[in-house]
């Protein structure tokens, strides 16, 4: 017997009648290069109507891929409503991918016309010959800011355009967006979300369990925009009316700090270089930001001491969170239950720092060496796989990654060991382990006890090819300015002793000035393989 409820669809349409009927009057502070722009939802929702008009009027029809080009800014807040809204798709291009991948991404998904920031003009002027499918460019730029030949305006397409949009009946499986991942190992694959994923994720997202995201928050979304849809905040930003907080390019410690200040901010989203250079600027000016209620914090794992100055020094609570592009991309999130109240500090200590539960309707299973379901006994670890309506079921026409599905379920690539409460913990990516005489040495947790000494500003873990152990961990570490005390191989394995297992201390220990990040910040231990791939390990290991 089927139920008597309408039926709904599930489409990013009403997230903005609602922002535009019941929260006309919140605020999007956006910082741009003359200063913050301020203006509200109402403001915000007229724009993107007239965003769709201008867009109609170049031709883009339903199904069409528009593509951006752009920072955390307000303009491409309005692009992310506009283009599903019209039945277009929106298509977030990585600002920092190679420019090879870039073309790549834009020439498969085929984007019609490119919206593109006004500081990014001159990497598009760079790989714009090789653009096969783009019609249109178009800057977004303050009005009266010069437009360079080739190029439509903006702002001159807003003013023009009819000044409100009757919006289509959109099927909840039509396409709303595309994000490619980041490539490591052949072309970066897309990952094409329909508006019902994308809606069912910006409920699963927002619940007081989850990310806990409310009306009265003012959220800075760190993240950017051009990966993985700022984890889906600006969506949830306008469905529940909260204040919104976009940085732009600006993400050095002192403009964050100053932003979170000025525009009050309650609620950050980032991942964990970005907020630790952060917080570690906040602890060196002892300036607390006072009215953060919350962090969420993801991407890649969550080092111990931030977890725990920020806790201490900020006063706010911090939420560790798992995700990838696949998922929309958030998986899981880890809070202290009920149950827990009260375990000890550093037993809560360690259900923080684990990935988490899954979401509501997000289901995950790991699946062990001899193809067997690990049980949820916290230690037996495998390939993390997931399945669930806001999981990918196959890659944008690309056939290369269909060894990542199988049985309804997604291959994660994560190795994890999921506990009985359902905790997930991340080992380690597959590709990162260290394989060390037939077992496994987490470069996660050794960089986590690597970061605790109060000299090391940052750690990554990498391995090491070694004749007799197959691989072995070296540590790359930045040393904290004015920390003082020398790092050497021996201090580090000193310090590690008795917190890691005997087996598992870096053979040795390199002192770099960077740890190479990624083009979302994350560590990039592809660089420093190649950098150390001939790297002599001392004799003795
Ligand atoms: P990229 O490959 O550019 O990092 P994604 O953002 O999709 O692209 O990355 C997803 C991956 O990031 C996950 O598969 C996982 O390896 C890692 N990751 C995400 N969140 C966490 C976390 N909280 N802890 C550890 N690793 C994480």
């Amino acid at each position: 017997m089927r139920g008597h409820m309408m039926q709904w669809p599930l489409v990013l349409t009403h997230f903005l009648d609602r922002a535009r009927r019941l929260h006309a009057g919140r605020i999007i502070s956006s910082r741009q290069p003359g200063g913050v722009h301020r203006y509200t939802y109402a403001d915000w929702a007229q724009r993107v109507d007239r965003l769709a008009g201008a867009l109609a009027a170049l031709g883009v029809v339903r199904g069409d891929r528009v593509g951006t080009l752009g920072w955390n800014s307000y303009r491409h807040f309005e692009a992310y409503f506009a283009i599903p809204c019209m039945g277009a798709v929106l298509h977030t291009v990585n600002v920092r991918l190679f420019a090879e991948q870039m073309v790549y991404v834009i020439n498969h998904a085929a984007d019609s016309v490119l919206l593109v920031d006004a500081s990014l003009v001159p990497l598009l002027e760079k790989i714009k010959p090789q653009l096969t499918t783009v019609r249109h460019f178009v800057v977004m730029a303050d009005a009266g800011t010069p437009i360079p030949p080739g190029y439509l305006d903006y702002e001159a397409l807003l003013a023009e355009a009819p000044a409100s949009t009757t919006w289509p009946a959109l099927d909840e499986e039509e396409a709303a967006a595309i994000c490619f991942t980041s490539g490591t190992t052949g072309h970066p694959k897309g990952v094409l979300y329909s508006h019902r994923a994308l809606v069912l994720h910006t409920l699963g997202i927002s619940l007081t369990d989850a990310f806990q995201l409310c009306q009265r928050d003012v959220i800075l979304t760190i993240v950017p925009m051009f990966h993985a849809n700022a984890w889906g905040i600006p969506f949830a930003a306008a469905m529940l009316g909260s204040g919104l907080i976009l940085p732009g390019p600006h993400l050095l410690p002192k403009d964050l700090l100053d932003l979170i200040e000025s525009e009050k901010c309650t609620f950050i989203a980032g991942v964990p270089t970005i907020v630790s250079a952060l917080y570690q600027y906040t602890a060196q000016e002892r300036r607390f930001p006072p009215a953060i209620r919350q962090l969420v914090i993801g991407g890649a794992p969550l080092p111990r001491v931030l977890l725990e100055g920020l806790r201490r020094d900020w006063q706010t609570e911090v939420v560790h969170s798992w995700g990838m592009t696949e998922l929309s991309p958030a998986g899981t999130v880890s809070r202290i239950r009920s149950e827990m109240d009260d375990w000890s500090e550093d037993a809560k200590t360690a259900v923080r720092l684990m990935q988490g539960a899954p979401f509501p309707l997000v289901e995950l299973r790991v699946i062990t060496e001899t193809g067997a379901e690990a049980p949820w006994d916290g230690a037996t670890a495998g390939e993390l796989e997931a399945r669930g309506p806001w999981v990918v079921s196959e890659y944008y026409e690309d056939p290369s990654g269909q060894d990542r599905f199988s049985e309804g379920w997604f291959k994660t690539g994560d190795v994890a060991a999921i506990d009985e409460r359902g905790y997930v913990r991340l080992v380690d990516r597959s590709k990162d382990l260290v394989k060390s005489g037939g077992e496994w040495i987490s470069s996660v947790e050794l960089e986590n006890a690597i970061m605790s000494h109060p000299s090391v500003a940052e750690a990554a873990v990498i391995a090491v090819a070694h004749p007799k152990w197959t691989e072995r961990p070296l540590a790359c570490v930045v040393a904290r300015p004015g920390a003082g005390g020398e790092l050497t191989r021996e201090s580090v394995r000193a310090f590690l002793k008795g917190k890691v297992a005997d087996w598992w201390l870096p053979d040795d220990v390199a002192v770099v000035d960077v740890i190479p990040k990624t083009s979302v910040g994350k560590f990039d231990k592809k660089v420093l393989r190649e950098r150390f791939k001939d790297h002599a390990l001392p004799e003795a290991s």
